[in-house]
């Protein structure tokens, strides 16, 4: 399916996902945290994936089985993978623009350097670009690019398109201990964070189940330590470190509902409750999707969660 939810957001409020990547998982990157898992297929050019119209019907439907309460407050960009890859992104979000609600993008950033990327995001409400270091070594290790993908192209891109940007352009830095935490890895990204100027800058931890399980949370110390060191640069710093909350919108399909929600967005076990009892339907349903292999149950910081299988 190609939108979910809503899910809640911390940084959006009610967030209709929207996943145009039709395939399983597509990537120019394949961070250490990624909640998706690893990338098979690495892809750096933007290709024909869903027909802008397909996705404009898909939504306007998914709105329209929508309870009144549950109406988003965006249409969000949040695919299993990269939503840049997808070369009718700008045509796609001028035709959802039509439906009156503001849209977001959440990107990786990677593919900054193709103006029709720069393009297609200058037209979306809010975007939020992944800054995880300014060091070609540390974003080597941590986002694990396509080997055709330079660090300093990525840069200069994103400075780039922080100064042409109209919207709300928020960073996004996931700290990941032993990797991009320490007090120098984190005051070069502030240089970075500085010139891009966003109007949050997202300090994240990997709360999810991450690609690779060696993936540690940095200690508070170092979080504390990171948070000062953005707002000493007089950022407006944020940490994304609270649960989104259990209130997940619903269509009345609870098998869609699960399986595409958990495409794209682990559902922690009370947040499943949740859903289900919004559907009237029971927990063997989670046996019954688990057993087909659909998605799996994984355990993670004392809390369980369902993510979907792809292989
Ligand atoms: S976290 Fe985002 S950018 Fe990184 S591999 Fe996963 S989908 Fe790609």
């Amino acid at each position: 399916m190609i939108s979910f939810g809503p899910v809640p957001s911390r940084r959006l409020g009610k967030s209709l996902g929207i996943n145009n990547i039709p395939s399983g998982k597509v990537c120019s990157y394949s961070c250490v945290y990624c909640q998706v898992g690893l990338t098979k297929d690495y892809r750096t050019k933007q290709t024909e994936l869903y027909k802008p119209n397909e996705i404009f019907v898909a939504v306007k439907k998914h709105l329209s089985l929508l309870k009144e309460k549950d109406m988003p407050d965006y249409l969000t960009f949040v695919s299993n993978g990269e939503p840049t890859l997808d070369l009718y992104l700008g045509d796609t979000i001028e035709k959802l623009k039509v439906l009156g609600i503001p849209i977001a993008v959440i990107t990786n950033a990677s593919l900054l350097f193709n103006s029709n990327v720069q393009d297609a995001l200058c037209l979306a409400d809010w975007v939020s670009v992944k800054v995880d270091s300014n060091d070609a070594t540390i974003w080597e290790l941590i986002n694990r690019p396509d080997k055709s993908l330079d660090f300093e192209r990525y840069r200069e891109s994103v400075i780039d398109f922080s100064a042409k940007y109209t919207g709300k352009l928020m960073t996004e830095t996931m700290l990941v201990s032993g990797i991009n935490d320490s007090r120098n890895v984190v005051q070069q990204t502030a240089e970075l964070l500085y010139q891009i100027q966003p109007d949050t800058a997202y300090l994240s931890i990997p709360i999810r189940p991450p690609a690779l399980s060696t993936i540690k949370i940095p200690s508070e110390t170092a979080m504390i330590e990171a948070h000062q060191i953005l707002s000493e640069k007089n950022l407006q710093v944020e940490f994304l470190l609270g649960f989104e909350g259990t209130n997940t919108g619903y269509t009345g399909s609870i098998l869609d509902d699960i399986v595409d929600i958990c495409t794209v967005h682990p559902l922690r076990e009370d947040t499943m409750m949740e859903l289900l009892k919004k559907d009237n339907a029971t927990p063997e349903i989670l046996t019954s999707l688990i057993e087909q292999k659909y998605i799996k149950a994984v355990s993670y910081n004392s809390n369980t969660y369902y993510i979907r299988c792809f292989f």
